[in-house]
């Protein structure tokens, strides 16, 4: 159901644009901007009878109204409605104010009621005379912003309601998750914009009232109809079939590996060929916790596609991971022929010139970089398979912009997503529901768990020692600086002082200092020396977050470990415990002057210490911070769940999953109306 796009425009009144703004454009999209609380303007309260925090409407015979000048100018008036007496201050008020409150007045007044030594008070309550009609259903307090008053808002939900088209779109004879949900929208809508008195406010607020039973599986279901939409779409396109072939590239490359493959190795490489083997694009999302080995799994694709006689695209977010993948590589594949191209922003043009001209020869069958493999005048001769390390960082645009970089015409190249922040599974299924997942849930044979210790930072002289043992048995070591993110300059004077304290504590060691302002040359050179083995201690900002790889670094010490996110921690500790050699993480803490941790700080190093599995660490990340930070690139542009909540409604979401492909296929009309309801035209990013 294609919607007029509509944008803010001069002739707009104030709060017409800030409805807008609020993304209320359609009838329904105003039917469907739920309230956040109620107020309960259908009863006239005792003043004994209120309890303080209570926001109270009482009717009352004013006793007292003067102004006074301290503790500053106010208007001080005590009402008294036989029950009690109440204190009402206003610090802005007009002689109408006073006219209106004159001793002898009745009035109805709402506020909130506070206790206190003076006995009750109110602050700013509203008031009218006593007497009128009563509200016959709850007052509904929904979310704003500047300049769109509530009673505007309201009038544009009830006008939205009105108006909306909440015809059925439910098939008929659908079993309902929950008897519960059996509800139909339009009643649903009217309830929670308008609920009775009598309704249990609880179950409004813990959203578990039959009709917000019915709107979360109308939410639920949109998600899944449109990602299983935007999957069968996929479906319909054509990609290069890449058959394997005996004997070939990819069968020598794994001889040629210096180790075996995990069984989830060798499962999720199936799985991937399997794809790659049909001509329709594949969109497959690798999950592997950091170190699982995504890296050969995804060469080992790679040589899928040029044994088919097509090209690859490696693509990682920062230019240290695609140095490093590029080495790797060119290690493994050189021997075996196959030339591989690399592009980086810093590069020289002369060599840059020569890249190009063997991607577009086609001459480099693989093709390894940063965000300069997409640039516009970067031309493949046929890539027939783009894969995206750490996926989360990139935006929907950039990997449309990779997958523009097929040539045939009418065709799309496969695509492989992969991420070291695992997505817990209610996530997965719900906006990730159009991808294929792949997991390696299982890390190479040999390795050690890393022992993690949270420290204080009062201790970091004993820290340093530990770093001196480690060194003494030809260890190397990370040390990260965090970000502070109000100030680059304070957290460059952090790791450099840091690095000034180290060297002077650790005579006759290389220390090195990494980050992100340093010329790109500069960091490739402490890069090098530190995965050569001949720098012993690397003091770094987080620029070696992502992928970093070398296996003989056994010690990971974080600093400020409290200002980081937990999935950030894990990330990190990941650089450590590659080797065989049993390896560590110091999660070093500082508190502010005389200060604690925050709850959410000391539950995320709790959580680093207690496991290293990182789907238990995502699982417990979501729990702290929700799904919206969660998504990393999808969030942007993806509608985030309104009103379901994963945690608590894993079964409407499984019941949807379950509707959503019995729903395109029997009732295609109703599946298209219900998405173009729920979504609008909010379902662009599933393109990517
Ligand atoms: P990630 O999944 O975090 O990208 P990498 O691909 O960087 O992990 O792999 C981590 C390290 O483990 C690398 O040094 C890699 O060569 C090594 N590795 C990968 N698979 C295996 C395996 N099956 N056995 C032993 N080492 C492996
Ligand atoms: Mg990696």
């Amino acid at each position: 159901m294609p919607q007029p796009v509509i944008t803010p425009s001069k002739t707009m009144s104030a709060p017409q644009k800030a409805l807008i703004k609020l993304g209320l454009k359609r009838d329904i999209d105003l039917a469907l901007h739920l309230p956040l609380r109620y107020e309960d303007e259908t009863r006239i309260v005792k003043l004994r009878d209120a309890r303080e925090g209570d926001t109270a409407q009482i009717e009352a015979t004013v006793t007292a109204c003067e102004i006074t000048q301290r503790p500053r100018r106010q208007l001080l008036v005590t009402v008294d409605d036989g029950s009690d007496t109440c204190v009402m201050r206003f610090f802005s008020f007009y002689p109408s104010h006073q006219k209106a409150l004159a001793v002898g007045n009745r009035i109805r007044a709402r506020g909130e009621v506070k206790g206190g030594f003076m006995g009750l008070t109110m602050m700013h309550p509203t008031f009218k005379a006593a007497g009128g009609h009563l509200a016959e259903a709850l007052t509904p307090v929904y979310s704003t912003v500047a300049g769109l008053a509530q009673a505007y808002l309201r009038r544009a939900v009830i006008t939205g309601l009105d108006h909306a088209d909440l015809s059925e779109t439910m098939p008929p004879g659908v079993p309902w998750p929950d008897p519960r949900g059996a509800w139909t929208l339009r009643d649903a809508l009217q309830f929670l914009h308008h609920p009775t008195p009598d309704v249990s406010l609880a179950a409004l607020e813990d959203r578990s009232h039959p009709a917000w039973v019915r709107l979360k599986c109308e939410e639920l279901l949109a998600q899944q109809l449109s990602q299983l939409t935007a999957k069968r779409e996929r479906d319909l396109l054509r990609a290069p079939a890449l058959k394997m072939k005996r004997g070939a590239l990819h069968d020598q490359l794994h001889k040629a590996l210096p180790f075996g493959l995990t069984n989830a190795q060798q499962r999720v490489g199936q799985e991937i060929a399997q794809d790659l083997s049909r001509p329709v694009p594949m969109h497959r999302l690798l999950q592997g916790d950091v170190g699982a080995g995504k890296t050969v799994v995804a060469a080992l694709a790679a040589m899928v596609a040029i044994d088919a006689g097509w090209q690859c695209a490696l693509m990682a977010p920062t230019e240290i991971l695609a140095t490093q993948h590029f080495a790797k590589l060119v290690g493994w594949l050189e021997p075996l022929g196959v030339k591989v191209a690399w592009l980086i922003g810093s590069q020289k043009k002369k060599e840059r010139a020569a890249m190009l001209a063997l991607i577009e020869s086609g001459e480099a069958a693989l093709v390894v970089g940063t965000h300069a493999v997409i640039q516009e005048h970067v031309k493949f001769k046929c890539l027939g398979l783009a894969v995206i390390d750490e996926q989360h960082r990139f935006g929907v645009a950039q990997r449309l912009a990779l997958r523009g970089k097929m040539q045939a015409e009418g065709m799309e190249p496969h695509m492989l997503m992969m991420t070291a922040t695992p997505i817990p599974r209610t996530l997965a299924m719900s906006y990730y529901a159009d991808l294929d997942v792949s997991v390696i849930d299982e890390l190479p044979p040999g390795r050690t768990p890393i022992v993690t210790r949270v420290v204080s930072d009062h201790r970091r002289g004993e820290v340093v020692s530990r770093i001196g043992a480690q060194l003494q048995e030809g260890r190397q070591v990370y040390w990260v600086c965090p970000l502070i993110e109000e100030s680059e300059a304070l957290d460059l004077s952090n790791a450099t002082q840091t690095h000034a304290d180290l060297s002077e504590a650790l005579p006759g060691v290389m220390v090195g200092l990494l980050h992100s302002r340093m010329p790109v040359a500069e960091k490739k050179a402490v890069m090098e020396l530190f995965t050569a083995g001949v720098m012993g201690v690397l003091v770094s900002t987080t620029v070696i977050e992502v992928g970093v790889d070398v296996p003989n670094a056994s010690l990971m010490v974080i600093e400020h470990a409290e200002r980081f996110g937990l999935s950030q921690l894990h990330q990190l500790r990941g650089r450590v415990g590659r080797g065989a050699a049993a390896s560590a993480c110091v999660l070093l803490y500082g508190t502010p002057e005389g200060g604690r941790l925050s709850e959410t700080a000391r539950e995320r190093l709790r959580a680093m210490v207690e496991t290293n599995d990182g789907f238990e660490i995502a699982r417990r990340d979501l729990e702290i911070r929700g799904p919206g930070e969660f998504l990393g690139a999808r969030q942007s542009g993806a509608p985030l769940l309104r009103f379901a909540d994963l945690e608590t409604d894993g079964h409407l979401l499984d019941w949807a999953r379950a509707l959503a492909p019995h729903m395109l296929d029997q009732h295609a009309f109703l599946a298209e109306r219900h998405i173009g309801r729920w979504l609008g035209g909010k379902s662009e990013y599933l393109k990517a």
